[in-house]
C-alpha cells in the first residue's frame, strides 16, 4: 500500500462509519489525488476555484468536489456545473449568486453556512446574528436552487485542546439550535463540517459528521 492509501485507511479506522472523510487535496498534484481515488476515496476538498476546475477535468467523473475555501461571487459560475458541496458560504450575496448559477445549470447546489467560532480574527464566517438574519430574510426563502445542508467551522489554531473542544461544542450547539428552529422538517440539513488533521478526533467527539483532512493524508504543504 502506498502512503496515501495507508493514511486514509488509518484515519478511517478511527472514524465512525457515518462520518464523511473529505480529503483536502489543495496544492497537491493530480497524481496524489489519483492514489487516493484508487484507494476508494471519492470526496476531495479544494480551496481555489481554478485549481478545483483544472483537477476535475483531469480526474474521474464520480469524484465529489468540496469547495472548502473562501469563494468569490464572480467565480461561482466556474464550479456551479459540478461542485458537490460548498462548505464556505458566509453571506447572502454569495448565496444569491450560487442560487442564480444553480438555476442556470438546472441544479440545486448543496451548501454549508460557515460560522466564525475561533477566537482569532478572521474575515470569514458568520456569527449567530448574521446567520439568523440570512435565514430569516425574505430573499432566502425564495431561493430554490440552493440547499442548506448544515454548518461548517474552524477552531482556533492552538495546542489548547480544551479551547478547541469548547469551540467545536459551541458550533455543535448552534447546529442543533438552527436545526430545530429553521430546518426541523428538512432532512437535508444534517451536516456539521468540523475537524482538520490536528483536531478531527475532538471534532468527532463533539458531533462532527464531516472532517476535512489534508496533511494527515497527503503530507505537509
Ligand atoms: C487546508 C484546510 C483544511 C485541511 O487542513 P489540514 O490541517 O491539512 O488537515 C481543512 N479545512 C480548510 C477550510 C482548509 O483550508
Amino acid at each position: 500500500m502506498n502512503n496515501i492509501a495507508a493514511n486514509i485507511a488509518a484515519i478511517k479506522s478511527q472514524l465512525p462509519e457515518e462520518v464523511t472523510l473529505v480529503a483536502v487535496s489543495k496544492t497537491k498534484p493530480v497524481s496524489d489525488l489519483l492514489l487516493a481515488y484508487e484507494a476508494g476515496q471519492r470526496a476531495f476538498g479544494e480551496n481555489k476555484v481554478q485549481e478545483m476546475t483544472e483537477k476535475a477535468q483531469q480526474l474521474p467523473d464520480d469524484i465529489q468536489w468540496h469547495m472548502i475555501g473562501h469563494l468569490q461571487t464572480n467565480k461561482v459560475k466556474y464550479i456551479a456545473p459540478f461542485v458537490h458541496l460548498i462548505h464556505s458560504v458566509d453571506s447572502l450575496k454569495l448565496l444569491r449568486e450560487i442560487d442564480k448559477e444553480g438555476k442556470k445549470n438546472g441544479r440545486v447546489i448543496a451548501c454549508l453556512l460557515q460560522m466564525h467560532i475561533a477566537s482569532e480574527e478572521s474575515k470569514f464566517g458568520m456569527d449567530f446574528n448574521e446567520l439568523k438574519e440570512l435565514l430569516e430574510s425574505r430573499e432566502f426563502v425564495e431561493m430554490h436552487n440552493i440547499s442548506i445542508n448544515g454548518l461548517m467551522g474552524m477552531a482556533s489554531f492552538t495546542d489548547d485542546e480544551s479551547k478547541v473542544r469548547e469551540e467545536f461544542r459551541e458550533l455543535s450547539n448552534m447546529f442543533h439550535t438552527v436545526k430545530s428552529h429553521y430546518f426541523r422538517f428538512n432532512s437535508a440539513f444534517r451536516e456539521l463540517s468540523m475537524g482538520m488533521s490536528g483536531d478531527y478526533g475532538i471534532a468527532v467527539e463533539e458531533g462532527s459528521t464531516m472532517i476535512r483532512t489534508g496533511s494527515s493524508i497527503f503530507g505537509g504543504r
